[in-house]
């Protein structure tokens, strides 16, 4: 899969490839779908939500050019697989999911493969995680209407927000804002189809059907 889907496509970050290759992605699908696991496309989880396809959790962690040492909050923990990712690139990692179904099951796949650096939080991921900010990074793995402020306040100087933004599941782009002390700019990464964020600075429950 990371020759073929992922540095097939173009990533070249050696520390997304290498995790991308090490982390058993097969662990974080449901049981009926471990053959499918490995294959180039999202696959449904609990709740109605996703596990991303695997190109896009690659692209995503390239993109927020991460380092080793780097503070990173996800939003959208899902099935855990991107906090997997992410907590083999960076230093430490928080990430947030609204259900907490979803984040108690990927604690404990988290857990169980050691990724101890990840911290799986329940709640609002639009609202941030104040208490561990700033973050060197932050990846939004649903679709958000607009930017939500309360990211871009957490985003340290020099920091990347990447973040799909427009009108789930259609319409969305793929975005990644830096900060530059007072500035943000930003970057247009292509366009991608995310589930809807809900939350404070989201979309409404309703959307998520
Ligand atoms: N990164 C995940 C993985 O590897 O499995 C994929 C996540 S899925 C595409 C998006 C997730 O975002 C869903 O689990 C959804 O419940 C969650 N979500 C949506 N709005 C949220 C919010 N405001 N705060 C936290 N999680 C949210």
């Amino acid at each position: 899969m990371a020759r073929r889907d992922i540095a097939g496509r173009g990533i070249r970050d050696e520390a997304v490839l290498r995790a991308m290759r090490t982390v058993p992605r097969e662990r974080f699908v449901p049981d009926e779908m471990v053959e499918l696991a490995y294959e180039d496309h999202p696959l449904p989880i609990a709740e109605g939500q996703t596990i991303s396809q695997p190109y896009i959790v690659a692209l995503m962690a390239s993109a927020a050019e991460l380092g080793p040492g780097d503070r990173v909050l996800e939003v959208g923990t899902g099935s855990g697989y991107g906090a997997a990712i992410l907590g083999c690139v960076a230093g430490e990692v928080w990430t947030i999911e609204r259900h907490e179904q979803l984040a108690l099951g990927a604690r404990n796949v988290l857990g169980d493969l050691g990724l101890d650096r990840v911290h799986v939080v329940v709640g609002d991921g639009t609202l941030g995680h104040a208490e561990a900010a700033p973050f060197d990074a932050i990846v939004v793995t649903a679709g958000a209407p607009t930017v939500p402020a309360a990211l871009l306040g957490q985003l340290a100087d020099g920091g990347r927000l990447v973040i799909p933004v427009g009108q789930a599941p259609w319409g969305q782009e793929l975005l990644r804002i830096r900060r530059r002390g007072d500035r943000l700019v930003e970057d247009r990464l292509g366009g991608v189809r995310f589930v809807p964020l809900i939350g404070a600075q989201g979309s409404d429950v309703d959307d998520e059907s």
